[in-house]
């Protein structure tokens, strides 16, 4: 007898008849002797309709209420898929986050579990029933309903697999496990039969949303077995491990992940002076805003520069307004030019460690098509390039079938 964490994300919940397919599925383990957690998202396009809501009332509402409304759409599909199991004859109950006891800090909208309370989830567990939660939500040291940031059931899976200790989390989706690039822009991808923690990380947050950092994060953290299946068939998924076994076998790039949910910042003619990289960025860390890609010319005077950055599309109005109400006038000079059409292509893979040429491999593939890079940014194991938004599914597929990613070729390892 195994502890499964089965977390059903929003298309696998999308209708009636799915919701009844995945009652079927999660009897059928209870069947042969498992205890099962389930986490459910809410039906596909709900949250975002539920943001739509609120635009049409308030385009800058409170982040709090924007966690008391999105929160809703889980609290349908909990109580429908346990009147689902209900009607086959398995006894299971729902609760939200906050009744669960996951406690987060207040952080309203990107809020981070801080406690699971796990008591009367085994009591449930133990007396043979089926617990059905609510992903995406908890609830602060005050009470407030909060949510995890989008795509946060993943993470409620996960952080409920560790604080329970189970056997695996298993992540149904609409797809068949991880795949080298999203198989919807890049019909050559490939399934992988297992992908590190390390570059799962990497891809995640390089736009891949087939799983929530955060959620990766805690699999690493707390060394969940972490599993991405479908839901629709069966199939052995990919397994996200801590390392690869066969390192011989090591790819150089496994995978290929893009981000087109990031807009462009360039203050122009800026003093180039000590400081004030940090009184442009200061203000708008103080806000709360990532900044993701940082690229400061060499200065052609001597006196000044560009400065360019990259953050969220969903802070891209936020940063302007920073940078011309406070940076711009504290700091002098600068005019401002922004742009929200760019596209972040990454490749990742932990074998770029030891291999050289990497790079100058990528670039050469993307002056081929013609696609000029606007920023680059490294780490040991990934390469970034922005580039405009057009470009992005030519830049993915030619990048995919020139490092040897393509479903039916034979793996290239020179780079
Ligand atoms: P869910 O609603 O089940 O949480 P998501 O839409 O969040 O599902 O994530 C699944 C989607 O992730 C897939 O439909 C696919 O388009 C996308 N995706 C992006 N990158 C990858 C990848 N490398 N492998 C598989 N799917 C990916
Ligand atoms: N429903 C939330 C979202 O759409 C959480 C999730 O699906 O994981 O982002
Ligand atoms: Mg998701």
């Amino acid at each position: 007898m195994a502890l499964y964490v089965q977390k059903f994300g929003g298309t696998s919940v999308g209708s009636v008849e799915r919701i009844k397919a995945v009652a079927e599925k999660v009897k059928r383990f209870r069947d042969e002797g498992h205890q099962i957690v389930v986490v459910v998202s809410a039906m596909s396009g709900e949250t975002n309709r539920l943001i739509g809501l609120a635009s049409e009332i308030n385009d800058d509402p409170t982040p709090r209420e924007m966690d008391m409304l999105v929160s809703t759409g889980e609290q349908v599909t909990i109580s429908l898929l346990a009147m689902a199991l209900q009607k086959i004859g398995v006894a299971a109950t729902s609760y939200t986050g906050a009744q669960v006891g996951i406690r987060t800090d207040s952080a309203h909208t990107k809020a981070r579990i801080q406690h699971i309370d796990t008591d009367d989830l085994r009591a449930d567990l133990d007396g043979g029933k089926v617990v059905v939660v609510a992903g995406f939500q908890g609830v602060d040291d005050d009470g407030n309903i909060t949510t995890l940031g989008r795509g946060g059931s993943d993470t409620t899976g996960v952080a409920l697999a560790a604080a329970l200790k189970a056997d695996e989390c298993q992540i149904y989706t609409d797809v068949d496990g991880v795949y080298t690039t999203d198989p919807r822009v890049c019909s050559k991808a490939r399934r992988l039969e297992t992908v590190t923690v390390e570059e799962m990380l990497e891809m995640a947050s390089l736009g891949s949303k087939i799983l929530q950092i955060r959620a990766v994060e805690f699999a690493g953290k707390y060394n969940v077995p972490l599993r991405v299946l479908s839901s629709f068939e069966d199939g052995p998924g990919t397994l996200i491990v801590a390392e690869e076994e066969d390192n011989m076998e090591e790819p150089l790039i496994s995978g290929i992940a893009f981000n087109v949910n990031e807009a462009k910042l360039t203050l122009l003619n800026t003093p180039d002076i000590p400081g004030v990289a940090s009184k442009i960025l200061g203000p708008i860390a103080d806000s709360n805003i990532e900044i993701d890609m940082i690229v400061q010319n060499v200065s052609p005077d001597g006196n000044t520069t560009d400065f360019s950055f990259t953050v969220a599309k969903s802070d891209f109005k936020t940063t302007q307004r920073i940078l011309t109400e406070t940076v711009i006038p504290s700091v002098g000079g600068g005019e401002l030019r922004a742009d929200d059409n760019i596209a972040k292509v990454s490749l990742v893979g932990v074998g770029m460690r030891s291999h050289a040429g990497v790079a100058s491999k990528m670039f050469r593939v993307l002056a081929e098509e013609g696609i000029n890079i606007r920023m680059v940014s490294t780490s040991e194991i990934k390469i970034s390039v922005l580039i405009d938004e057009k470009f992005m599914e030519l830049a993915v597929r030619s990048l995919h079938t020139a490092f040897g990613l393509d479903a039916e070729s034979v793996s290239d390892e020179t780079a």
